[in-house]
């Protein structure tokens, strides 16, 4: 897939465009990925404008350290005993939507790693 210049994950979070959340916090939100690539495929995004990984920073790790509680949450109502969690980092990583995320994936899921 391409890269996409429009943060389509804002319209989602601002639901000016509709998405099968399944699970939502103050500051993160998880929705199902519209192409799944295994049996359970779901996004987990922070709402804050953050585009990639890179801006990670000791100012804002602990909102990075919720998106991998909020996959632990999901993967629960998922029942999944184990999971993956895929990150693409910038354009040049294979990222396509501007606003950083985590891929949680059924364990079927398999990239080549
Ligand atoms: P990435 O390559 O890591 O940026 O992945 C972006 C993911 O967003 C892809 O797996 C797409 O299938 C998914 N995606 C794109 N548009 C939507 C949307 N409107 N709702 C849910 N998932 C989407």
């Amino acid at each position: 897939m391409a890269f996409i210049p429009v943060d389509i994950f804002a319209q989602i979070i601002r639901r000016e465009i509709d998405a099968d959340i399944v699970y939502e916090t103050e500051r993160v939100i998880a929705f199902r990925d519209i192409a799944p690539k295994a049996k359970s495929h779901v996004l987990i995004v922070p709402k804050a404008d953050i585009k990639t990984a890179k801006e990670i920073s000791k100012e804002n790790g602990d909102l990075f350290a919720e998106l991998f509680w909020v996959a632990k949450e999901v993967a629960l109502k998922e029942e999944l005993e184990g999971y993956k969690l895929h990150m693409n980092v910038d354009e040049a990583g294979g990222q396509v939507v501007p606003h950083v995320h985590f891929h949680l994936l059924s364990p079927e899921y398999d990239n080549g790693l």
